[in-house]
């Protein structure tokens, strides 16, 4: 079943706004990818860049991937890591970790990338948080193009990135009008979302702003450039079973278990959960208040009712 899900503009800190295109109403995880912005491209000449003051993270790994530009990274556990386009950050928060990012002072003019956040399965979701830099993703060329492996496996080519559950997120470049026959797994779900240019696959134009489900049950999926150049991201995995409660930074089971995280945020350095970021320049972001009703837990799509 496709569905193409448009993704909607909201503000990222105080200078950026990006393009959410997970989770959608309609579809809220893809495999376990449970959340994806897209942000720029953006000039960011003689401006703040990004500016995402220290907040903490509960029950996913955060996902870096930048096309232009460079972010630093920093979290509770210590880890300081300028990250640059082909270069992965990792950031595992298990049971919980606090992160900033920023463009630092002296930056490329541009800045243009994806921010995701893969779901932890029940037996990962409450472990020890951690952070890894991988810049030695593997990387095929092909005739008119090349694809990198940054999360999971891939028709032969694994990312040493480490995952919890069976899943991809591939990096697909392709000079214009070049195509590739991209070998799929039945087993898993998969969406597409272009980053640069314009492609259509199997036959449907797609542009940035809009994710492309492209469901189950697939074998393969032919991605062919336009007129110009093209980069796109696949995302895909084995359906996530579990239901999730997603509110603000964290991803949960239940209602108690946002309104834990948010409480132990709330006490600061009284409590050790999320531990402090040091070296941001500025202080640490605020919970948004909880809403006045009951978070309920969410399957991977509403349950049509015909
Ligand atoms: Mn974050």
């Amino acid at each position: 079943m496709r569905q193409l899900l448009p993704g909607r503009e909201v503000p990222l800190g105080k200078y950026t706004t990006v393009q959410r295109l997970l989770p959608h109403r309609a579809r809220r995880t893809v495999g376990a990818w449970c959340f994806l912005d897209h942000f720029g491209p953006q000039s960011v000449i003689n401006m703040p860049g990004m500016q995402v003051p220290p907040h903490p993270h509960m029950g996913l790994q955060t996902v870096t991937w930048l096309l232009e530009g460079e972010v630093l990274h920093r979290d509770s556990a210590g880890s300081r890591q300028s990250i640059q386009p082909g270069e992965l950050n990792l950031m595992t928060a298990g049971f919980g970790i606090a992160h900033s990012e920023e463009s630092p002072p002296e930056h490329p003019p541009s800045l243009h990338g994806l921010q995701l956040w893969v779901a932890l399965p029940a037996g990962a979701k409450d472990g020890e948080a951690r952070f890894d830099h991988h810049d030695d993703l593997p990387r095929r060329p092909f005739a008119g193009g090349a694809y990198t492996v940054v999360m999971g496996e891939f028709a032969g080519l694994t990312s040493p990135a480490l995952t919890f559950t069976p899943l991809v997120g591939l990096d697909v470049v392709l000079d214009p009008e070049a195509a590739v026959e991209l070998p799929l797994r039945p087993d898993f779900e998969y969406a597409i979302v272009v980053m640069s240019g314009a492609v259509t696959v199997d036959g449907s134009s797609l542009s940035p702003h809009s994710l492309l489900y492209l469901g189950e049950g697939l074998r393969s999926s032919r991605v062919q450039a336009g007129a110009g150049p093209a980069r796109c991201f696949l995302v895909g995995g084995e359906p996530f079973a579990e239901e999730l409660v997603m509110w603000w930074n964290f991803v949960g089971r239940t209602h108690e278990d946002i309104e834990r995280a948010r409480a132990d945020w709330a006490d600061g350095e009284r409590s050790a959960r999320f531990g402090t970021v040091h070296g941001y320049a500025g202080a640490p972001l605020p919970a948004p208040p909880l809403p006045t009703t009951r978070l309920t837990p969410r399957g991977r799509a509403p349950v049509t009712s015909s």
